[in-house]
């Protein structure tokens, strides 16, 4: 499976690129500098000190956009080199490089997203052009200020979206973790506009929310996405589907009804549907959340509690609402097999979920290492670059195809049969 990451990754992620590389300790300073040459970056420039990168960072003439942070400098540490900087007029993006506890780089790493820098996630030093490769690759920390502040769509634009079907789903492969293989597979939305490509839900999700869109949409993407799957005749193949549910989409009355009408229309039954409940807006009446999901259960559906461990999924809402699944947010998942802490988190977490009869998805499992220490936690399914990164339908058929399941699998009569 590692192959599926080498595959998703250029040779040369810094090409054309000028790296500015924060570093005290010239060894180290020349041994980046080599692996960013080597990952194809046009220039560098190695700064000692906290004076040094602001200088260079705010030197009129060319631009920086790579910076390599040290965050422990012998003067200093990379917090406080970057302090004097404007990040919301800095088009550099930072990946810090650190040989401290993760929890502390967890935290630089926020507090510099919540000063506006761009950061991508941080590397554990020695830096390997692997590990470079791959923080390049998972790209700055969402949220970051200046991806917000870009022009919302408006609510007009968002529903000619919807009527026009340019929201498409793409689909990332869940794998059993005992067996490899591909159990099921997770929608995830994507605009694709004329003008400007490809967009990732970050965009237009926060404003299909506020513009009360987001269930017509759903409804829409669920569709495209039992069609597609209808074709590829995953429906005779033991594989489930999830798509994301936003909480206030459950306060509709008549939504599973709709849900349920729309599956079955491609011979799709809800036991094959498991609703993911994103945090991104609550929704306050807890009432109506309880009502929604058990409703959604009486129907058949799965449930599963997404991004568990962060913000709003707690152990309270594990405790009163009726989910099927837990999906482990890929925040325990990064890098848990160098923390402790991390799996120590996990190992309750999976425990916890057993207990309460609940299946257990990992997210963003992106190194060999993670999947072996998710496998020896008891973890059900695994999601991640390592495991399949979002594809389109024709990408997925293929991929099912060049997997060929066996003939004679089943269709499961629940997601739990297909665990086993
Ligand atoms: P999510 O439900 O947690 O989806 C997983 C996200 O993690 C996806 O980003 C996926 O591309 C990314 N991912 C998967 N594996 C890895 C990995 O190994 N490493 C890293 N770094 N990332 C990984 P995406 O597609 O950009 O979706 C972001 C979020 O947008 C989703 O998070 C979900 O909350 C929301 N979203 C997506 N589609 C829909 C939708 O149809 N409805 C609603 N309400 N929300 C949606
Ligand atoms: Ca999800
Ligand atoms: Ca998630």
């Amino acid at each position: 499976m590692t192959q599926a990451w080498k595959h998703g990754t250029a040779a040369t992620p810094l090409a054309g690129h000028r790296v500015v590389i924060v570093e005290d300790d010239r060894t180290m300073a020349m041994v980046a500098e080599s692996i960013c040459r080597k990952l194809g970056a046009r220039a560098t420039v190695v700064c000692a000190d906290g004076a040094a990168v602001a200088e260079t960072l705010a030197a009129p003439g060319e631009a920086t956009d790579i910076v390599l942070l040290d965050m422990m400098l012998g003067a200093g540490d990379g917090i406080a080199a970057l302090r004097g900087l404007d990040a919301t007029r800095m088009t550099a993006e930072i990946i810090p490089v650190s040989a401290s506890d993760p929890r502390v780089l967890d935290a630089a790493v926020r507090l510099l997203a919540g000063r506006g820098f761009r950061v991508h996630p941080p590397i554990a030093k020695p830096l390997t052009a692997d590990k470079l490769a791959r923080a390049l690759d998972a790209g700055p920390h969402q949220g970051t200020l200046g991806h917000a502040a870009e022009g919302q769509p408006s609510a007009e634009r968002l529903a000619s979206a919807i009527a026009a079907d340019e929201i498409v789903p793409w689909f990332q492969p869940q794998r059993s973790a005992r067996t490899g293989r591909i159990v099921a597979v997770e929608v995830l939305a994507r605009w694709a506009d004329i003008d400007r490509g490809l967009l990732t839900p970050a965009w237009f999700i926060p404003g299909l929310e506020q513009s009360g869109l987001i269930a017509p949409m759903t409804e829409r993407l669920l569709d495209a996405a039992a069609a597609s799957l209808a074709r590829m005749g995953a429906a005779t193949l033991p594989l489930g589907v999830s798509i994301n549910l936003s909480a206030p989409t459950l306060a509709d009355p008549e939504l599973p009804e709709r849900l349920e009408a729309v599956i079955s229309a491609h011979g799709l039954a809800p036991r094959h549907v498991t609703f993911e409940i994103t945090e991104s807006a609550v929704l306050a009446n807890t009432l109506l959340l309880l009502e929604g999901t058990a409703r959604l259960r009486l129907h058949g559906f799965g449930l599963a509690i997404d991004d568990f461990g962060t913000g709003w999924s707690s152990l309270d809402q594990l405790r009163t609402l009726p989910f099927t699944e837990l999906k482990i947010d890929r925040s325990f998942v990064s890098g848990a097999p160098d923390d402790a802490a991390r799996r120590v988190i996990l190992a309750s977490t999976v425990t916890m979920a057993h207990g309460l009869g609940l299946s257990v998805v990992a997210e963003g499992v992106e190194t060999e290492a993670e999947r072996a220490l998710l496998a020896s936690l008891g973890v059900d399914l695994l999601q991640g670059w390592l495991t399949g990164r979002p594809c389109d339908a024709d990408a997925l058929a293929a991929l099912l195809d060049s997997e060929a399941l066996p003939a004679a699998a089943m269709l499961p009569a629940t997601r739990e049969d297909m665990l086993r």
